[in-house]
């Protein structure tokens, strides 16, 4: 291969196949610089050689090419270190050319090319980029690393069927016309979800996929609408049983990218998530957010005009603690416009620090956040903790709700909790060069692995005034608030037995233990509003496969994309799908969608409305 040969082979008689990387032409020597998946090695044509001189002087980039030649060492001082092959060279002494190659749009040999749309409608040429090449093979890599670990885990791979019936995701089904029954649509799985519950049914035990799903959403900057899941479910699980399996595949695939984990994660429940980082998926390469509800005494509420039932809030950002006055200043403007008018507010406890008055609470604030950070740098294995007077590097956050703030913001208690969250994530991410926590080291410490456990059951639905299923409506609530009658009587606090897997503020993945029982099955769909014709309608098959011996269970599924882009330490999930859709769902090599014949849709009986 071209990325292969090094100085110990000189002499070697070498036959080398394939694109022309570049080319430099010398007058009597020819330099083709040869690529292929393993990398490039460097081709020399001598005029001498006649017919192969010839050839080398046609060929232009991205031809394809054969070489018959030996492997020389470069002369001294020749020699290029960046390059892997770069000690040696090929003579050539014959040269085919094996086929040609238009001027390409964009040269694969270029690191840097910045239109997208190009680099996806010439998606081939993209793909031979080294870059590229790597994130293909590290994606391969880590899908068998998933693979066997899964199967020696005792787990069987099983296909379940791309046309089928609607599975409830939370997403819109794309829908496939059927030509045989005048009417009816096939739906392509939004997950395998129902089919994984029904092999638990049928025996099978434990299951795992390497999944294809599919579903017709609006497409944020890090969705696609058809993506990969490792999907997986387990009979006689309970939650730690599902931990464990899924941690021990993480290792594999992080070990596959070289890169040694430390199990079990951690684990907090979702209000714990909510109470400590505001988000259901914590980033913890930053510290906690810290409750200063008791250090705001009601007296000194009173003369800041802070809102008195309301938590104060607060958050260190480690190493931006520098900023210069002005710095300092539009900082605090640029926060408080942000929250607007929605009552919370900045203590600038730079300025507290400066009056005698105030001067006891900046301490006792301080106290507080350097115990936190205490605490987050212990337990990243930090020497500096034991130092003291270090947390002078850190800049201090404290939200204050003003007097009138309301308790719930449509109709979430927990809003105060979230907002100063997303601040947190915001100025983690303003000011990441000073921190430093989010740069690749290339070790264990860049991921946070965390599971969030004790989801709600059930979200509220403000536009159609109803309670939907928080994760899906096969998900087991805990049995507790099933005994204390709170799926009629007090929906909002029923928790479910769902649990996401969340790396560095990213969920990678979600799954539960499932509802065997069709009663409690069938009292979940009613909760959700459901009619019990409307629930026999959509899922009779599966209600009726429930009263055939089903035994307890539970899984999960991961996005295998996330986890490679992650690895590949790629921004965008299309780097890492070989051809993947832009953000309108298009694919620009083909250019899918496209029109069906008029011939097409008469065999499906389809009539387009409003088509121009
Ligand atoms: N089917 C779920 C999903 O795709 C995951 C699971 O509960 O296993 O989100």
């Amino acid at each position: 291969m071209c990325g292969e040969l090094r100085a110990d082979g000189a002499g070697e008689n070498v036959v080398l196949m394939g694109w022309v990387n570049r080319r430099r032409d010398h007058g009597g020597l020819i330099f083709l610089d040869l690529r292929d998946r393993s990398g490039i090695t460097q081709v020399v044509v001598d005029e001498a050689t006649g017919a192969a001189h010839q050839k080398a002087d046609a060929a232009r980039p991205e031809y394809v090419v054969a070489v018959k030649g030996h492997v020389r060492r470069r002369g001294a001082g020749l020699e290029n270190p960046n390059m892997p092959t770069g000690e040696i060279e090929v003579v050539a002494d014959e040269l085919l050319l094996l086929n040609e190659a238009k001027t390409p749009p964009f040269s694969p040999a270029e690191d840097a090319i910045a239109n997208e749309e190009v680099r996806l409608k010439w998606r081939y040429l993209d793909l031979r980029r080294a870059g590229m090449q790597e994130n293909f093979a590290l994606r391969s890599r880590v899908a068998m690393a998933i693979r066997n670990n899964l199967i020696g885990q005792g787990f069987l791979e099983i296909e379940t069927p791309f046309m089928t019936r609607s599975t409830p995701e939370g997403a819109r089904d794309y829908l496939v016309p059927s030509r045989i029954h005048v009417g009816e649509f096939y739906a392509l799985p939004q997950s395998p979800q129902i089919f994984k519950q029904i092999l638990m049914i049928s025996g099978f035990d434990r299951y795992f996929q390497i999944a294809r799903c599919f579903r017709d959403e609006d497409l944020r900057a890090d969705r696609q609408p058809e993506f990969t899941q490792i999907d997986l479910e387990i009979t006689w699980a309970r939650q730690e049983t599902v931990f464990r399996v899924t941690e021990s595949f993480l290792k594999a695939a992080w070990a596959a990218a070289g890169i040694e984990l430390t199990t079990p994660f951690v684990q907090m429940t979702y209000d714990e998530a909510i109470r400590n980082y505001g988000i259901d998926k914590p980033d913890m390469r930053l510290p906690a957010m810290v409750t200063l509800t008791e250090v705001l005494t009601p007296e000194l509420r009173e003369r800041l005009k802070i809102e008195q039932a309301l938590p104060v809030l607060g958050f260190v950002i480690p190493g931006a603690g520098d900023l210069s006055g002005t710095q300092h200043k539009s900082l605090v403007n640029e926060v408080r416009a942000s929250f607007g008018d929605c009552g919370l507010d900045l203590l600038d406890v730079k300025r507290l620090t400066t009056s005698t008055e105030f001067e006891p609470l900046a301490q006792a604030i301080r106290k507080e956040l350097d115990a936190e950070y205490e605490r987050f740098l212990k337990s990243n294995g930090g020497a500096e903790s034991a130092q003291t007077g270090i947390y002078a590097d850190y800049l201090a956050v404290v939200v204050t709700p003003k007097l009138g703030t309301p308790a719930m913001w449509n109709y979430d208690p927990q809003w105060i909790w979230k907002r100063v969250g997303a601040l947190r994530l915001q100025l983690g991410a303003k000011f990441a060069d000073k921190h430093g926590r989010y740069a690749k080291t290339g070790t264990e410490n860049d991921y946070k692995f965390l599971w969030v456990t004790d989801f709600p059951m059930y979200e509220w639905n403000e536009e159609t005034k109803t309670w939907d299923a928080a994760h899906h409506p096969f998900t087991s609530p805990h049995e507790d608030d099933i005994k204390a009658g709170r799926l009629t009587s007090d929906k909002g606090a029923v928790r479910a037995l769902a649990y996401d897997v969340v790396l560095n503020g990213t969920e990678l993945g979600s799954g539960s233990i499932r509802i065997h029982r069709q009663d409690v099955q069938k009292e979940i769909f009613r909760s959700l509003g459901m009619t019990d014709e409307e629930a026999q309608a959509r899922f009779g098959f599966f209600l009726q496969a429930l009263e055939y011996g089903t035994p307890p269970h539970g899984g999960i599924a991961l996005g295998l994309d996330r986890i490679v882009m992650i690895l590949a330490g790629a921004q965008s999930l299309r780097e890492v799908i070989a051809f993947p859709k832009t953000a309108k769902a298009i694919d620009l090599m083909c250019d899918a969608p496209s029109h069906a014949t008029e011939a097409q849709l008469r065999e499906l009986h389809l009539n387009i409305r409003g088509r121009s």
